[in-house]
This record gives C-alpha cells, structure tokens and sequence, in this order.
C-alpha cells in the first residue's frame, strides 16, 4: 500500500487532502476545486483533478460512485457502505459489517475470485423524510393538490354544462 509518491506530498495535495477530510460531504471533484480555491486562489481544476488522482491511487482517499452521476472523493478510507438521499443528495457513512460470506458464497458459486465488492443503499434522509411527513400532514389537511386537479378535472368536463 505504501507508495513512494506518498512522501512527495505537496503544498496543494496536503489542502485538497485536508477538504476532503473536512468536508465529509463526499465531495465531486468540482466541489473539491471550489473549497480548495478559497485557501489556494490560484489553484486551477487541472491541478486539482491530478491530486486527486495521485491521492487516490495513494490511497489516501477514495473515489466513489454512488449512482448519481459523480465521481465523488472520500477522506475517509475505512471499510464502509453509503446510504444516499434521493431527493437531496446527502450522502451518509455507514458502518456494517462487510458481507465476506457473500463473497465467499459469490465465489463458490461462479468460481470467480472475488476481490472485492460494491454495495450502495439510497432511500430518504431524516431531513427530507420530515419534510415529506410535513408535506404529506398538510396536503391530507388541506388537500392541496389533489383539489386542485379535481376542480381541473371538473371544470373540463363540466363546460358544456353551461357555465357563462
Ligand atoms: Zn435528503
Ligand atoms: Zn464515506
């Protein structure tokens, strides 16, 4: 794992190591550039894009996918899963026990080695799951939306009825 280029850590590379770390927020690399810009005004996304290259393959982040159209960067190079919010884009460490016995099972199974795994959970965070209930509260009070269509609805079909 160690790498000689680990030892070759520059100004630049130390910041951007640093934000990641910071950020916890699994920042895409254009979100890294902009909170590295605010230390390093004149750091440009090349520079940015190419540490955090090497740094990945330091293995002192790690480059996930999680599904939303981002490679996104994590300071955090623990063994852990992601549970993703849908509708916000909130991204949240977990920490589960690895599912070894189902790469053993994998492999035994298709006779592959199996050398590792992705395993990604998305749903709705608690912020987002406290709007719905709120959105979901008002709308069975009022009945917001679905009146609106209703009379909609209404009003098409009634206009022959002879409403002046
Ligand atoms: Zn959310
Ligand atoms: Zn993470």
């Amino acid at each position: 794992m160690a790498s000689p280029k680990k030892s070759r850590m520059t100004p630049q590379r130390r910041v951007i190591l640093e934000e990641i770390e910071k950020a916890k927020s699994h920042p895409a690399a254009d979100e890294v550039y902009e909170l590295v810009r605010r230390r390093m005004p004149k750091i440009s996304l090349g520079t940015v894009y190419r540490n955090l290259e090497i740094l990945t393959e330091c293995g002192l982040v790690r480059k996930v996918d999680l599904g939303d159209g981002h490679w996104r960067f994590d300071g955090n190079v623990e063994n852990h899963y992601h549970v993703r919010c849908t509708c916000c884009g909130r991204i949240t460490d977990l920490y589960a026990d690895p599912v070894c016995d189902l790469e053993d099972w994998i492999g035994k199974q298709t006779g592959y080695e199996i050398l590792g795994h992705r395993l990604d959970f998305f749903g709705l965070c608690p912020v987002c799951r406290r709007v719905r209930e709120t959105e979901e509260r008002s709308a069975r009070i009022g009945r917001g939306p679905t009146r609106v269509t209703t009379t909609e609805e209404y009003d098409e079909g009634g206009r022959e009825g002879g409403k002046s």
